[in-house]
């Protein structure tokens, strides 16, 4: 088979890509060569505005644009006084497809581990503290997986919050065992929305 640098080149990148590889990126690449106007051209400029224009929000964790500010945290259009904590926006994602939830969500962009302390400090649980008090958060819900990691980042948020009035709940315990939310299916997640259960009692 030819070897073109640029080719080979772009192979490399396409198959970092969650569920490709090398072959799905050979055809998706002479689909892009064969459709340079269609497909090739508006594809470089999207992706050029969301390098440009996208970014995570360094207050509530989730995607904002340049254009629209932080539709979750600065320019709702209405209020809440719920705020959902996810580990990632593929959580996010999930949770707002399946319709189950109203309020604002806040993005850790990962979990703490027993072993990896250094990440607390990444995972924006000051800023969730403004938000509670600014927004008048009545119920912070935690979201995380059912994994090990989920379930002690669940715990240090407890902790986090204790100071603050709010009332704190977590997912039922329906989750299968290493469940991550963003894989789990919708009556799965509204089932384990509907059934979350207090937590707070715990620590007076
Ligand atoms: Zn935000």
């Amino acid at each position: 088979m030819q070897k073109i640098p640029e080719i080979e080149e772009l192979i490399k990148l396409i198959s970092k890509l969650p569920s490709l590889g090398p072959k799905s990126a050979r055809r998706i690449i002479l689909k892009l060569i064969n459709n340079r106007d269609e497909i090739m051209k508006p594809m470089l400029s999207s992706l050029k505005d969301l390098l440009k224009n996208v970014s995570r929000c360094n207050l509530c964790g989730s995607l904002k644009s340049i254009e629209t500010g932080c539709i979750n945290c600065e320019n709702v259009s209405k209020k809440f006084n719920k705020i959902c904590v996810v580990e990632n926006i593929a959580d996010q994602w999930s949770i707002e497809n399946s319709s189950i939830f109203q309020g604002y969500f806040h993005v850790l962009g990962g979990t703490i581990s027993n072993s990896n302390n250094q990440r607390k400090g990444d995972l924006l649980i000051e800023s969730l503290i403004e938000r509670i008090k600014k927004d008048n958060i009545e119920e912070v819900i935690l979201a995380t997986s059912a994994t090990v990691e989920g379930q002690t980042t669940a715990f240090y948020i407890q902790d986090s919050l204790k100071k603050t009035n709010v009332i704190i709940s977590k997912l039922a315990q329906g989750l299968p065992v290493g469940g991550e939310i963003e894989n789990l299916d919708d009556g799965t997640l509204i089932s384990a929305f509907k059934n979350r259960k207090e937590l707070d009692e715990k620590f007076d």
